[in-house]
């Protein structure tokens, strides 16, 4: 439902922006599904555009910059300051306080207040307040329409592989799940060099985008994956990611790992998980989850950012552009696998 509501003017540390584009992720979409009971609520956590108004307090960033926000948090807990932001002690509140009732209010409408906030921003409107800890100043000759998911799902598949999993020319990725994060982490582990990529998705379609992204091996899940898997790398990936939250693939990806293979979960609301422990032990196999991909968005964006400027990053592989207008068009796209990554655009 699009309506007008009342954004309150920025505070001493806040930020206006007037929104470009912004992406849709399937938090939005999961958050949807489980907010029924809490009332209205603007989500989009994918915003990209110009700053509008900065508060007298925030510094680095100012009215006319371009910028892709980000998640919240708080730049002040022990694990910001260790560089670990996406792991803040203030992650829930800062990111659904607002949605879930009990954050910062931000909107208000005919009948009363709307959540708001969401990851610091609520990017399904026309403008958002942010802090300079979601803000992220880009180059003017970045395309926003383009950079809008850097935010998050981009973020999330790019950071998994560059920040966690690390792999090199000669490792192997096992990539389970081809949405935006899965194709991401696709194009960032061709982009440095990796020769081995699986991929496995149920859509044809998204497997056909991960071959011309440059999957070595492109397959459909299958009760046999983990032996086709074993049998093409020579007995087990080194480095497997799991963007699907669901346990069954998971435990087939974990199966498909070599001696000392890494598996990284990044997808939202799994399960319970069963793996074999002596499986893990005597491998010397690791298991980890991981949040935004361990970003430290300030220095990640602007990598991933400068990585598609010159060509080495192709999000218009996976990124389809709607009028902001068509939100419920682009949701219905994505939930069928027609549409990776839609980014709505505002006129
Ligand atoms: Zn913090
Ligand atoms: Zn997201």
């Amino acid at each position: 439902m699009i309506e007008d509501v009342d954004l309150r003017d920025p505070r001493a540390d806040e930020i206006l922006v007037r929104l470009v584009a912004t992406g849709i992720c399937h938090t939005d979409l999961t958050v949807k599904a489980r907010a029924g009971g809490v009332g209205a609520a603007v989500l989009g956590h994918e915003g990209a555009g110009v700053v509008e108004e900065v508060g007298p307090a925030v510094r680095g960033v100012r009215p006319g910059d371009h910028v892709v926000l980000t998640f919240a948090s708080c730049g002040s807990c022990d694990l910001c300051r260790a560089g670990a932001p996406s792991y803040c002690e203030l992650f829930g509140p800062l990111n659904s306080g607002g949605v879930l009732g009990s954050g910062d209010d931000t909107l208000h409408g005919a009948g009363g207040r709307i959540g708001g906030s969401f990851f610091g921003q609520s990017s399904f409107a026309t403008h958002a307040l942010t802090r300079s800890s979601n803000t992220v100043v880009v180059p003017r000759t970045l395309d926003l329409a383009m950079a809008a998911p850097l935010g998050c799902g981009v973020q999330t598949g790019a950071g998994a592989v560059l920040n966690v999993l690390r792999p090199d020319e000669d490792s192997s990725l096992l990539i389970l799940g081809l949405g935006g994060v899965g194709l991401s982490a696709l194009m960032i582990a061709r982009a440095i060099g990796v020769e081995t990529v699986v991929a496995v998705d149920p859509v044809a379609s998204r497997r056909e985008v991960a071959r011309r992204l440059g999957a070595s091996l492109v397959l459909p899940p299958a009760d046999d994956l983990v032996a086709v898997v074993r049998e093409r790398t020579g007995g087990g990936v080194t480095h497997a990611l799991d963007t699907t939250a669901n346990t069954q693939v998971i435990t087939q990806a974990f199966d498909a790992l070599a001696r000392r293979g890494q598996l990284v979960l990044v997808g939202l609301g799994m399960g319970e998980l069963r793996i074999d422990g002596s499986q893990l032990m005597s491998g010397g196999r690791t298991v980890r989850g991981c949040i935004e991909g361990d970003a430290v968005p300030h220095d990640l964006i602007g990598e991933l950012a400068s990585m598609h400027e010159s060509g080495a990053l192709p999000l218009e592989a996976i990124v389809r552009h709607y009028p902001f207008e068509l939100i419920n068009t682009a949701v219905d796209d994505m939930r069928d696998g027609s549409a990776i990554k839609p980014v709505l655009l505002f006129g």
